[in-house]
């Protein structure tokens, strides 16, 4: 036989974050007490008004192909929301809905890179952004952060990394892993060198509701001047519980890449399902209280890991300012039984302790392991407990 495989799909990763999950699920399914610190989910059910919705978009008969898309009411329902919370102003074609934040990406990525082309993003960097843009024969170019800067890039750094061929900047504040948010200055010389070398910014606002200690979110389109180059991605997986929902979308007024996006998706997915569009709909022009009970909650338990992270000799972590992930560095324990790197680290804290967490690598820091803590108060503790008594065995 021929080579099975194509070569795109052959060097394809899976996507570590997934694949610590389904781990953690198979060992709690054969009965395993498994603290699981994986995915990055809400572990809340996503609120009753919303599945209501849903429910009764079935019950309509709305089940059919929407346009590809997405509905009007929900195009028009994302652009009534950037305007109130943001001042920002799109027309429902200037916005693709597409099956999560995730596909959104891909369509994106596909739309805009040629061979070759370049992409800065900075590390640590969600799991699938590389993968996503060597599958469109591009190049992820990595600007390394340091964690003494709180992972803030050097602007410097990112200067001296744009080429020819880099087409876009990819920003992600608050970033997952890190729960970094951006200060306005670093976003101000992003947009100074996004004008300079005529680029695009492409903005991962997914965890833009998610953030702590009364900070206020900033989406890059309203820096002076960013409307035009910036592509905004963002969905409502994080804020409203709506992970397995699938509904993402980007927003750009740059209408020929929204339409070539739209047509990637027209011979791909075609619309994203039409219960889960009228779903999204109820979320986003629905009460909004559940996203505030939510994110407070999300912080008292960033507050109960960040205590019981501070209480663990070994170990540090950023002060997530967002998002739902603590990033362990854990080097302290390099070097023992064994362990030499963060996927190793992880496999003995899934073996010895029976915890699972992801491992920095796919996310660019070897030093690494990342804990979702989008988990109830009790597994935080039960889990931190578990790491410090596997940390402490190790002598
Ligand atoms: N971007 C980031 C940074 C994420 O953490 C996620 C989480 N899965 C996504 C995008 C995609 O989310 P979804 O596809 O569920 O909308
Ligand atoms: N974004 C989440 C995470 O990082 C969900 C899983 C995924 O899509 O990667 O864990």
């Amino acid at each position: 036989m021929k080579s099975l495989l194509s070569q795109r799909a052959a060097h394809l990763k899976p996507s570590a974050t997934l694949a610590i999950s389904t781990k953690a699920s198979e060992l709690k399914s054969q009965g395993v007490d498994v603290v699981g610190f994986g995915a990055g989910e809400p572990d809340f059910p996503t609120p009753a008004h919303i599945r209501e919705a849903a429910k009764k978009s079935l019950d309509r008969g709305e089940t059919f192909y929407t346009p590809v898309a997405g509905t009007p009411q929900l195009r028009k329902a994302i652009a009534a929301r950037f305007l109130v919370d943001y001042g920002l102003e799109y027309k429902p074609e200037q916005i693709l809905v597409s099956c999560g934040a995730k596909h959104s990406l891909y369509n994106l990525f596909h739309a805009l890179l040629e061979e070759g082309d370049e992409m800065i993003i900075f590390a640590p960097y969600w799991v699938s952004y590389p993968e996503m843009m060597e599958l469109a024969g591009a190049k992820p170019v990595i600007v390394e952060t340091s964690e003494d800067d709180r992972f803030v890039p050097d602007p410097g750094r990112v200067e001296s990394s744009i080429t020819s061929r880099t087409k876009a900047i990819l920003l992600n504040s608050p970033s997952n892993p890190t729960g970094v948010l951006y200060p306005q200055s670093l976003l101000e010389e992003l947009a100074k060198l996004a004008e300079k070398h005529d680029l695009l910014v492409i903005s991962d606002e997914i965890y833009d509701k998610l953030l702590y200690d009364g900070l206020k979110f900033a989406p890059f389109a309203t820096l002076p001047g960013m409307k035009e180059r910036t592509v905004t991605v963002n969905g409502p997986s994080k804020t409203y519980a709506m992970t397995g929902f699938r509904i993402g979308w980007l927003a750009s007024t740059q209408l020929a890449l929204v339409k070539a996006a739209t047509n990637i998706q027209s011979q791909s997915t075609s619309n994203p399902t039409s219960t889960a569009q009228a779903a999204a709909v109820e979320a986003l022009n629905g009460p909004q209280d559940e996203v505030e009970r939510m994110r407070a909650i999300f912080e008292k338990r960033r507050d109960l890991i960040m205590a019981e992270i501070d209480k663990s000799e070994g170990m540090f972590s950023v002060r997530p300012d967002g998002a739902f992930y603590a990033f362990l560095n854990m080097t302290q324990f390099y070097g023992k039984k064994g362990i030499s790197d963060s996927a190793t680290m992880a496999q003995y804290l899934l073996e010895s302790r029976n915890v699972a967490c992801v491992p920095g690598g796919p996310f660019g820091s070897e030093d690494h392991v990342r804990l979702s803590f989008a988990t109830g108060e009790e597994t935080i503790r039960k889990g931190m407990e578990r790491i410090r008594e596997a940390c402490q065995a190790l002598g």
